[in-house]
């Protein structure tokens, strides 16, 4: 056993004849806090997606600690892994969606227990203590009641992160979590991950939030047309990177 977590090789992912993403191969170690940034339509979220199983990958293979969960052959071929190994990892990974997607028909509190209740089985009376001191951890251990259609979208968020929180996941996967928010409603979602990432949680973050990125994360990936192309410290990504694409980017966006 290492201390590597999170083990990505060799993944590609196809739309049709387009690689969405093309041979990624990643590690993330445990407490480690990675920004996946590059431009739009550089396949960012369709390797958070591939990581969650969101997809289904065309080759490579994905293992959490020592065990894989998801693998493909070279000819696209799905390789057959036991059930219960895919579903034990599976679990360590929770995500949170640029647009919430809450369930709208539950309560605040009622979103954060559907899952430890469904999946694990768990009862009521064991999750809710958690799940309210989740709901004060992120600042809304008032609004445990609430219907989501009463929150602001910082508020959504935050819930909606509780809730990933709430099936104690060792790896947390952030896909854009503040770009459908008003520019004042970043700042409280950003507070909460970068409480998680003084909290030493695992965590692999697409963002377009440079200062985050530079100030939070322990590594920057930087992505184009499925690739990555510079796997680096953001000292050194935001200040000298390899690749011209890269210092284009950059140029465009600070
Ligand atoms: P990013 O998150 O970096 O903006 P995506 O992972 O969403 O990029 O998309 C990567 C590429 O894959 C884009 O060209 C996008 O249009 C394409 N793509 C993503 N999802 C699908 C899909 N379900 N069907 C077809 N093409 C897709
Ligand atoms: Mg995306």
């Amino acid at each position: 056993m290492t201390d590597l977590y999170l083990n990505i090789r060799s993944v590609s992912k196809y739309f049709g004849e387009l690689a969405a993403v093309r041979d990624v191969s990643l590690q993330v170690k445990k407490g480690e806090v990675i920004s996946i940034i590059g431009p739009s339509g550089s396949g960012k979220s369709t390797l958070l997606r591939c990581i969650n199983q969101l997809e289904i990958i065309d080759s490579g293979e994905i293992a959490i600690e020592d065990d894989v969960i998801i693998a493909s052959d070279a000819d696209g071929q799905r390789i057959r892994l036991p059930e219960r190994q895919v579903r034990r990892g599976l679990k360590k990974l929770g995500m949170v969606f640029q647009h919430f997607n809450l369930f709208p028909h539950k309560s605040v509190l009622g979103n954060l227990i559907e899952a430890p209740m469904m999946v694990n089985k768990m009862r009521r009376n064991e999750i809710e203590p958690y799940a309210r001191e989740l709901l004060s951890k992120v600042g809304l251990a008032d609004k445990a009641d609430a219907y989501p259609n009463r929150l602001s979208g910082g508020q959504k968020q935050r819930v909606a992160i509780a809730r990933a929180l709430a099936m104690r996941p060792d790896v947390l996967l952030c896909d854009e979590p503040t770009s459908a928010l008003d520019p004042e409603l970043v700042g409280e979602v950003l507070s909460v991950l970068r409480q998680l990432a003084n909290e030493d949680m695992t965590m692999l973050v697409v963002t377009h939030e440079m200062g985050f990125a530079r100030d939070v994360c322990d590594r920057v990936v930087f992505m184009d047309q499925g690739q990555i192309i510079e796997d680096a410290d953001p000292e050194k990504l935001f200040s000298n990177p390899d690749h011209p694409r890269i210092k284009a980017f950059l140029r465009k966006i600070l």
